[in-house]
């Protein structure tokens, strides 16, 4: 019997999967379908899409590729991050069920489960999950699921997966990562064992700062036909332009991540000795505490780093004198971006659990991009001088 040819590499599927030439018009990349309805061959004889609402080619394209590259059994393209982790959440949990969930949990998801998801009777408890123990002590009889972030925003926490997930199975739990930092490129939680994962595709899928879109990719199919059903339902589901965009994003994810995680490692290098830098966060420093974690779950430690200056004032002063980092929301991007997450992406969150987080005044994220790091080191250096 000759060998079955090797599974093709993530590259090779960033560019392939899901969009083989379109065998009428040989066209390489799928079309952008703008078509809202699909002619039928008779009563019930649709012939593969209906309503472009429940499904259209442009997305069936996206939706595979994103299942080959998270080495899922299927996905689902969604509007945006929000909307995913709201479909992911309402799929593994009805009235009744609890949720432990990450403490350093991006600002978004912790308003969805406290302001959201609470009025349809879904109640959450917040821990450090990067201690198993911490996990194994919320548990409660009616708890359903563990939610993790790994990393987190903004300070770069390390959650050790397989820990969490050995610890899920022996109580029957599903466990779900956001894995919007790292991407499918440097961490595969699927592989570890995880139920489901989800993405801001608005992030480093997309990579462009020029689209918003999120995906639930399921480990195994038993999921699929629910969350269809859930995503067809509510309908917040990405333009057929939105899915083009993401799939163009998606063909140099591993090209953009090699890049982010180079630039970030200076970037983090530099910041340990930078004038009035109290400390810096990222998982590929030697002493960041969730070094030898990222370093046996990931692939890179990924392009995002944090560090805090003594108080707001000084924060203030730095970001006033940024010429080439663009000061803003959101990360993920080619372009380097910095922001300051008590007033901005945790603004949503209580005070208290924002600074036991660590989320102090003085605290500022880097989203470091992939133009020439010496430009981007000369920046930083004049806006901390
Ligand atoms: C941005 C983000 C989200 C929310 O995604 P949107 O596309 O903005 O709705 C969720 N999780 C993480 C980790 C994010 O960074």
């Amino acid at each position: 019997m000759p060998e079955p040819p090797p599974a093709p590499g993530f590259r090779t599927r960033a560019i392939h999967a899901g969009q083989e030439p379109d065998p009428r018009t040989g066209e390489v990349v799928p079309a952008i379908s703008p078509s809202t309805t699909f002619a039928q061959d008779g009563i019930g004889r649709p012939r593969g899409f209906e309503y472009a609402r429940t499904g259209n080619p442009t997305r069936a394209a996206l939706e595979a590729n994103l299942a080959s590259l998270e080495g899922g059994a299927r996905a689902f393209a969604f509007a945006s991050g929000m909307s995913a982790t709201d479909a992911a959440l309402r799929l593994l949990l009805k009235s009744g069920d609890h949720v432990v969930c990450e403490e350093n949990v991006y600002g978004g998801t912790y308003r969805l489960l406290t302001r959201v998801l609470s009025d349809a009777g879904i109640r959450a408890t917040f821990v450090d999950t990067s201690n198993a123990k911490n996990v194994e002590a919320a548990v409660e009889a009616s708890t359903k699921l563990v939610w993790l972030e790994t990393p987190t925003n903004p300070n770069l926490k390390i959650v050790d997966v397989t820990a969490v997930v050995r610890l899920a199975r022996e109580r029957g739990l599903s466990v779900a990562v956001d894995n919007t930092f790292a991407t499918p490129y440097l961490q595969q939680p699927l592989a570890l064992g995880v139920d489901l994962v989800v993405h801001s595709a608005t992030k480093y899928l997309g990579g462009h700062s020029d689209v918003v879109g999120g995906c639930v990719v399921l480990r195994e199919a038993r999921h699929a036909e629910r969350l269809q059903f859930l995503q067809n339902a509510v309908g917040a589901v990405p333009s057929p332009f939105d899915c083009f965009l993401l799939l163009r994003g998606l063909k140099t994810l591993a090209l953009r991540m090699d890049a982010h995680n180079r630039n970030a490692q200076r970037v983090a290098e530099f910041l340990l000795s930078a004038p009035g830098v109290r400390r810096v966060h990222y998982p590929g420093l030697p002493s960041h505490p969730g070094h030898a974690v990222a370093k046996s779950q990931m692939r890179g430690f990924g392009g995002m780093v944090s560090f805090e200056l003594a108080d707001r004032a000084a924060a203030e002063r730095f970001v006033a004198k940024l010429r080439l980092c663009t000061f803003a929301e959101s990360l993920g991007a080619v372009e380097t971006l910095v922001c300051h997450p008590a007033s901005m992406t945790h603004a949503s969150m209580p005070r208290e659990l924002r600074e036991r987080a660590g989320v102090t005044e003085g605290l500022l994220r880097v989203s470091v991009g992939v133009e020439d790091v010496e430009d981007i080191l000369a920046d930083l250096r004049q806006a901390l001088g």
